[in-house]
């Protein structure tokens, strides 16, 4: 954590200034998570919840667009990389767990989810708003329009978040996860 904080602060990408603060030149906000998660509730109450979802994409396609600019690595590199920023975010953890770049699919996990731990219990898993960052940054990454869908959640009783992001296209939309995940 600290190793991005000095990487992010030594390449001037990290810049606090007069009540604002700037990481890759995008201006960001402290918001408290159990403030973030009121909201989300409320946008659950009239089923909008994918709101958050799709928010967190255009984020997170911005916000690698311009780490793209500052750090030249190679993809191999930069799902390591993204990894460390979309944790800096302070959503949890991310851990790639798998990374098929023929069919360009990834799998994370997400420990540790700040939104599940003031949540509550749920049916649904809930962390749209990570969901989002990660999709945005594999859409910069993989140069594809891509979708993800958190197919298993602590908030529903299982052991770890985990995602998957993949081609937008070829997700199934007779399965009713992806259904619910992934409309607008
Ligand atoms: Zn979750």
């Amino acid at each position: 954590m600290f190793g991005i904080v000095t990487k992010l602060l030594l390449h001037k990408q990290l810049v606090f200034d007069k009540g604002r603060i700037q990481i890759f030149g995008r201006y960001s906000s402290l918001l408290p998570s159990d403030a973030f998660v009121n909201i989300q509730k409320e946008l659950e109450q009239i089923n909008k919840e994918n709101i958050i979802y799709f928010s967190g994409k255009y984020s997170g396609k911005l916000w690698f667009i311009e780490m793209n600019k500052v750090f030249k690595i190679k993809s191999r590199d930069v799902i390591k990389l993204g990894s460390d920023i979309v944790t800096l975010a302070g959503w949890g953890e991310a851990v790639p767990k798998k990374d098929d770049a023929k069919n360009k699919t990834v799998i994370f996990n997400l420990n540790n989810s700040i939104v599940a731990k003031f949540h509550g219990k749920s049916n649904y898993a809930i962390d749209h708003f990570f969901r989002g960052l990660l999709c945005g940054a594999m859409c910069v990454i993989f140069k594809t329009d891509m979708d993800a869908i958190e197919t298993a959640c602590v908030a529903k009783g299982d052991r770890k978040c985990e995602f998957v992001v993949k081609p937008s296209k070829s997700f199934d939309f007779s399965d009713p996860i992806v259904k619910k995940q992934l409309k607008p």
